[in-house]
């Protein structure tokens, strides 16, 4: 079936769903705001929705419908202007910012278009990037299966720069699983890729 929230303008965004079981993510009338006076713009109007644990949820919509400020608000990386967002059981706003920082870390997992690896860092430490930075240790049987789900086994040693668009997203998605996130958001994360890797970033998702 398909949910339908207004976004900007009147646009809709659209979010697919899936599959059934429980809560895990309640927005309620959400709105954010850019700007003042002239130049202010409604991105989101009063968007309300659930969805399930285990769904599988597309957003749809025009460039410019308020996609991408839905998904930075979900995520706790955009303060919404009013409304809230209850995620796993916590009022995302009602934490402090450190508590939310912490939260996000450990519960949501993030693929941005434009990856957003650290250029530094190897694949592998790119992957367990997110649990140094919570100090934990991690699993080397978790990061061995993640390599090889990914099809990263023989490059875990490359930097982001020695590989392409595919394989780069590829290590994007193994960041944002190795915490066993509650939720995973990803912002258009094939919108940088031809329609091969397009195809493996969906199957991996939907994995
Ligand atoms: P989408 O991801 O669906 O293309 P966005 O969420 O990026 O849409 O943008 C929704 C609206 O909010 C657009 O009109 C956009 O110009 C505006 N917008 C997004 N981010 C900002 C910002 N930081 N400052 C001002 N306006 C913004
Ligand atoms: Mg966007």
């Amino acid at each position: 079936s398909l949910l339908a929230v207004r976004g900007i303008n009147h646009k809709y965004i659209v979010v697919e769903r899936k599959t059934k079981t429980m809560e895990l993510l309640r927005v309620e009338n959400l709105c954010k705001n850019y700007g003042t006076g002239d130049a202010l713009v409604k991105a989101l109007q009063n968007v309300s929705f659930s969805l399930e644990q285990g769904e599988f949820a597309a957003v749809v919509g025009e460039s410019g419908s308020g996609k991408s400020t839905l998904l930075n608000c979900i995520g706790g990386l955009d303060n919404p202007t009013s409304g809230k967002i209850y995620l796993d059981g916590e009022d995302l706003f009602a934490l402090d910012e450190p508590r939310r920082t912490i939260f996000r870390r450990r519960r949501i997992g993030f693929i941005f278009q434009s990856f957003y690896l650290i250029s530094e860092l190897n694949v592998e430490q790119n992957l367990i990037f997110p649990l140094l930075l919570d100090h934990q240790k991690p699993d080397s049987g978790r990061v061995e299966e993640l390599l090889e789900l990914l099809g990263l086994k023989d490059r875990r040693n490359h930097l982001p720069s020695q590989l392409s668009g595919g394989p780069q997203q590829r290590v994007a998605i193994g960041r944002a699983l190795i915490t066993r996130p509650a939720l995973i958001l990803a912002d258009e994360p094939t919108g940088n890729l031809d329609t091969r890797n397009t195809s493996e970033v969906i199957t991996l998702l939907k994995e």
